[in-house]
């Protein structure tokens, strides 16, 4: 079984009530594919300039994932900066430079193509639909993630993407300017009137919401004492969330819910270091304790 992601491989600045990096190694899609090398199999698209070097590739040596979609283009890798604050809640946006990213047309190798699960991380929905169209077969699971700027900017395109996408994975205000509905129940409703069947809120450090089938579930954020850096939480979590699902044969509502814990445990190790460096030095056996005490955190009686 294997899981294809598309989207940003980036460098990023990052600055935030406990420090401030000028420069490093960062993007949905690299951190999407560190989570789910723990569980699965990953197949990379994405595109890097020629600043980007060995060493920084040596992220995905070792780890079950494929960078033979990985493009080298003639420029600068994608630059973001952000900056959080006192409350770790909310970012600014402080700089987004396209460079390579802004004439990146995905071509999936031929291996890429008959991958059975597809995490469309955020990008411009033109170029999620023209992932979809190059696998051969109909996926068993294609989650999208997106953001307000594509659902200002692009809501055609996006609407069409949404059509073909069987999990949306967003955050509580996008949810509320997609649908157009501040009760996030009843913009579920109107989601799955646009394509998906499962609808996954992010929501920070209150952690997140699953709905389907007219069922709610929410996992709680694991809870920290010190939390670092943001960056990257929610594509950590989709990579726990779509690893565990790729890694299994079939999907119903427990193996759902179990997804979401694993998300939430992945989610959990990113914030506690400044980008990537914990989920670099994480253990197997520390997602299986963590999900332990996840498990003994959210018990009660009747
Ligand atoms: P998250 O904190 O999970 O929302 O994701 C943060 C990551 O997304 C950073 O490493 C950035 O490089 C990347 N990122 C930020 N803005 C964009 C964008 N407009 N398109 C693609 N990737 C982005």
């Amino acid at each position: 079984m294997s899981l294809l992601v598309v989207g940003s491989v980036a460098f990023d600045a990052v600055e935030t009530p406990y420090g401030k990096v000028d420069r490093m190694l960062g993007g949905a899609a690299t951190y999407f594919s560190v989570a789910a090398s723990f569980f699965t199999h990953v197949n990379l698209v994405g595109v890097v300039g020629n600043d980007f070097t060995t060493r920084d590739a040596s992220v995905f040596r070792g780890r079950r994932i494929d960078t033979a979609g990985l493009e080298r283009s003639d420029g600068k890798t994608f630059f973001w900066a952000g900056k959080y604050n006192q409350n770790m809640n909310e970012r600014t946006t402080l700089a987004t430079e396209l460079n390579v990213f802004a004439d990146f047309k995905p071509k999936l190798p031929g291996t890429y193509q008959s991958s059975e699960h597809i995490f469309l991380a955020n990008i411009d929905p033109t170029l999620q639909s023209s992932v979809l169209h190059q696998v051969t077969r109909r996926p068993k699971i294609v989650a999208l993630d997106t953001m307000n700027y594509w659902i200002e900017r692009t809501p055609k395109e996006l609407r069409e993407t949404l059509r073909h996408t069987d999990i949306l994975m967003i955050n509580d205000s996008e949810t509320r300017q997609l649908s157009n509905e501040h009760n996030l129940l009843l913009a579920a409703r109107h989601i799955f009137t646009l394509g998906p069947k499962a609808l996954v809120i992010k929501r920070g450090e209150y952690g997140a919401m699953l709905v389907h089938q007219n069922r709610s579930f929410s996992v709680p954020a694991f809870p920290l004492e010190m939390v670092h850096d943001p960056t990257g939480a929610g594509d950590t979590f989709a990579g726990g969330f779509m690893g565990y699902l790729a890694s299994i044969p079939r999907v119903g509502d427990a193996e759902l819910r179990r997804a979401m814990v694993y998300g939430s445990v992945m989610g959990s190790f990113t914030v506690e270091k400044f980008g990537l460096e914990r989920l670099k030095k994480l253990k197997r056996p520390e997602i299986r304790a963590r999900a332990r005490h996840f498990y003994k955190m959210t018990q009660f009686s009747l």
